[in-house]
């Protein structure tokens, strides 16, 4: 299910990139190890679903999710010792880090930015938010284990409506 589509937004800021001593909780961001960018949480579930080819004797551990464009690694974990991902052992295409088409935006239903771009450029607005929006309603999107990031895609779709608004917007000034 994914009706977290606020979760995205979520501001952990405490204490990144330490176990908290106490609990033996993993901290909600981490950094990544290449370039430092905040790296969300992301379930095993997700990076098992998304990583072509396992490793064997995989850890269990808590995986992060690094969406910098100009980073390769995909997931890394907690534990340093764990298998690091790059986005090209992924099976989709990482949008966050593609800076050519297909971008893809939605990875439930397969939209992808140039959808969004195009139904803009023709009409002047974009259906697609409230689309998807009717199929999480319904229960039919698998976020998790489609979204390299585990997480819905609603928040990236409404920033790239209100980008390509803005951009054709400018364009007709
Ligand atoms: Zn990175």
């Amino acid at each position: 299910m994914c009706n977290d589509a606020e979760s995205a937004e979520e501001t952990g800021m405490s204490d990144c990139c330490s176990v908290n001593a106490k609990t033996g909780a993993p901290p909600a961001v981490m950094a990544c190890p290449i370039n430092g960018t905040r790296s969300k949480k992301v379930d095993m579930l997700t990076v098992k679903s998304l990583v072509r080819r396992l490793p064997l004797g995989m850890p269990n551990t808590q995986y992060y999710f690094c969406d910098a464009p100009d980073c390769e690694l995909a997931y890394f974990a907690l534990d340093a010792e764990a298998p690091r991902f790059l986005r090209e052992d992924l099976a989709v295409r990482v949008g966050a880090k593609e800076m050519a088409d297909p971008i893809p935006i939605c990875y439930c239903f397969g939209f992808t930015r140039k959808d969004i771009q195009r139904e803009i450029a023709e009409t002047g607005r974009s259906t697609i938010p409230n689309r998807i929006k009717t199929e999480v309603k319904a229960g039919n999107c698998a976020c998790e284990v489609k979204n390299p990031s585990g997480k819905c895609c609603l928040g990236d779709v409404m920033r790239t409506v209100k980008d390509k608004l803005s951009q054709k917007g400018n364009s007709e000034l």
